[in-house]
Order: C-alpha cells, then sequence, then structure tokens
C-alpha cells in the first residue's frame, strides 16, 4: 500500500468522524443507510444530513417500508432538503429493489446503476461503503485534498481528479479509505483556513511547499440564469389559503405550492390583484430566483382554482412543500 494511503488511515482511526451512516473498520453491512445517507448527502452538508437521516430511519428503517410509503409521505418526510426529485427516485429505486431483487441492493457497478437516481458517484459510494468493494469515491472534498497535495493549479472537476485519487485508493480497505479521504477533506483540508500543521499529508503536500494552499482548487464555475417571476396568495372567503399539487414535470413535481411563474407576472386568473411589498429569493443550481408576491381574495371558484384547494393556513403542515415555497408562506 502506498505509504500516504497508510498514513490517511492511521489518521482515519484517530481522528474520523463518528457518523450516523458509517461504521469504522471496514464496510456497512446496511446498504440501505449508506445509499439514504449518499443520496441526502448530495448538495447538502453533513450537519443538516444528520437531522434527516435519523427522522428517515425511524419512519422508513428498510427498503420495504419505504417501498410501501405513499409518495407524498415520502416527499413530507423530505421536505426541506430540496432537490426533490431525489426523494422520488429513492421511493422508485426501493420499489424495484423490493419487487426485483429481493429487497437488496445489488453488489455490483453496472446493476446499480441501472437503478433511478443512482449514477456513477452513488454506485462507487454503495460499491465502497457498504461492500468494501475495489472503488474509487470522488466528491467535492476528495478533488479539493488531491487538487492540494499534487500542486494541480488549472480548473479541475471530479472526473480529471479521478486518477490522482484512484493510485491512492486502498483496495483493500476501500470503505475506510473513503470515509477517511472525505473526512480529511471536512475537517482538516477546508476550502478556508486549513489546518495543515494537523495533516498526515503535510509532508507531501505541493500545495504547502509551493505556499499557494488557499488558491488550490480552481473549481469550473456554473454561470447561473437570472429569473424573475411572481408567487400568488389566494384566499377565498373564510381566509383559507389556495394550493394546488406541481403536475410539471421537473424538480419540484407531487409537492405542494401557491402558484408561481418564473417568467414574467401574469396573474393567473383576472381580479384584484395587491403588489406586496415584498419579494422571495431562492437559488436553485443554475438559477436566481426573484419572485414578487400578489395577493387576492375570491368569492367564487373558477377554471383555475378548480385545480387545487383551499386549506386553513393551520392545516399548511400537513403538505409537503419546498423550500422555496416555505420562504414564501413565511411572508404570509
Ligand atoms: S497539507 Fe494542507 S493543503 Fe495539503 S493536503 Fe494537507 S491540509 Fe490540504
Amino acid at each position: 500500500m502506498n505509504n500516504l494511503t497508510e498514513l490517511l488511515l492511521d489518521w482515519y482511526r484517530q481522528k474520523g468522524r463518528n457518523l450516523p451512516w458509517r461504521v469504522k473498520g471496514g464496510a456497512h453491512q446496511n446498504a440501505y443507510l449508506v445509499w439514504v445517507s449518499e443520496i441526502m448527502l448530495q448538495q447538502t452538508t453533513v450537519q443538516t444530513v444528520c437531522s434527516y437521516f435519523n427522522q428517515w430511519i425511524q419512519r422508513f428503517p428498510d427498503l420495504k417500508t419505504l417501498a410501501d410509503a405513499s409518495l407524498d409521505d415520502v416527499l413530507h418526510m423530505w421536505q426541506g432538503l430540496g432537490y426533490y426529485t431525489r426523494a422520488k427516485k429513492m421511493h422508485e429505486c426501493a420499489k424495484i429493489l423490493v419487487s426485483q431483487y429481493n429487497g437488496h441492493f445489488p453488489k455490483n457497478r453496472e446493476e446499480l446503476l441501472k437503478l433511478p437516481g443512482i449514477g456513477p458517484y452513488t454506485a462507487s459510494s454503495i460499491c465502497a461503503f457498504a461492500f468494501n468493494l475495489p472503488e474509487t469515491v470522488v466528491d467535492g472534498n476528495v478533488v479539493r485534498v488531491i487538487s492540494r497535495l499534487k500542486g494541480i493549479t488549472t480548473e479541475v472537476d471530479k472526473k480529471n481528479i479521478y486518477e490522482h485519487a484512484k493510485k491512492l485508493t486502498s483496495f483493500n480497505h476501500s470503505a475506510d479509505y473513503a470515509s477517511a479521504i472525505m473526512d480529511l477533506g471536512a475537517t482538516v483540508c477546508r476550502p478556508q483556513a486549513p489546518l495543515c500543521q494537523s495533516c498526515p499529508w503535510n509532508h507531501a503536500c505541493q500545495a504547502v511547499a509551493l505556499g499557494i494552499v488557499e488558491k488550490i482548487p480552481q473549481i469550473k464555475k456554473i454561470q447561473k440564469k437570472k429569473k424573475n417571476g411572481a408567487a400568488f396568495i389566494i384566499y377565498d372567503s373564510q381566509n383559507r389559503l389556495f394550493i394546488l399539487k406541481r403536475s410539471q414535470k421537473g424538480l419540484l413535481f407531487g409537492l405542494w405550492e401557491l402558484p408561481w411563474t418564473d417568467e414574467g407576472e401574469k396573474v393567473p386568473f383576472d381580479g384584484l390583484w395587491i403588489k406586496k411589498n415584498e419579494t422571495v429569493k431562492h437559488v436553485f443550481t443554475h438559477v436566481d430566483l426573484t419572485l414578487n408576491l400578489y395577493e387576492t381574495k375570491v368569492s367564487c371558484l373558477n377554471d383555475f382554482l378548480e385545480k387545487g384547494l383551499f386549506v386553513q393556513k393551520d392545516m399548511l403542515h400537513v403538505y409537503a412543500f419546498s423550500t422555496l415555497m416555505k420562504k414564501i408562506l413565511s411572508k404570509i
């Protein structure tokens, strides 16, 4: 085994994080827990995931419970984590695993890749963390650590760092190694103010030798679009709020929402609308969205209102809303 790899594994045994979805000293044995944590951790911090993970596991302790749940229930448990497609695909995946794989994850990357919501990163993670198979797992932490270790000053991403990462991977201890390098990135080789004095790779680190630690990595920047639109607060004569279930395919499909648009401010039907003196801002992966709020009161139904329902405000918690909608509801 590479000396750097041994040093990192030693460091991990002493300093690695204890996380609810992890065991030290080998594979987890419960691929379901590994899978749930890996999907939740996409685009979400470890700190946020910890509380969601524990609640999720209480509600859906295994694949069968998840497969048998309604999509509404699954989305409700996912509320606030964002990127709701992840929850929908988990639900689909659980159903397939129960019906076609006898309730078990296949121990094989190619088979895993056939399942909904499991891409190359998640497949490698499940293989390494749950089955200790020889896989190299590369996330944002790994990109940063390896770029600094190798002193790479050009733009990097997960693909072009992979070969460097692979050479350091311990294929006999792939679960521990993957956890170790991620922990090193999260707790020592941090984006800002890295703790190089405490790093087991300090003596070999090119970024330290060149004095350019904080200039690395050069990550390719995503160009975000700015969009402006409006959200519509509609009350009936009993002061109940109008909500509808999103039927348009995409990120927020299946969630409840107030009517809204990201293309201009055209109201959904004629009436006496008041533009409120407030806006809601929300950042999606590729879009910075700003919504103006409009309010109206209706006394009878129309074609548009037939698509949803009016709900007492104190009953809104029963419905699954996206983070964007929660921001709007908090203004009401
Ligand atoms: S020495 Fe510093 S920059 Fe280099 S890998 Fe360790 S923490 Fe990162």
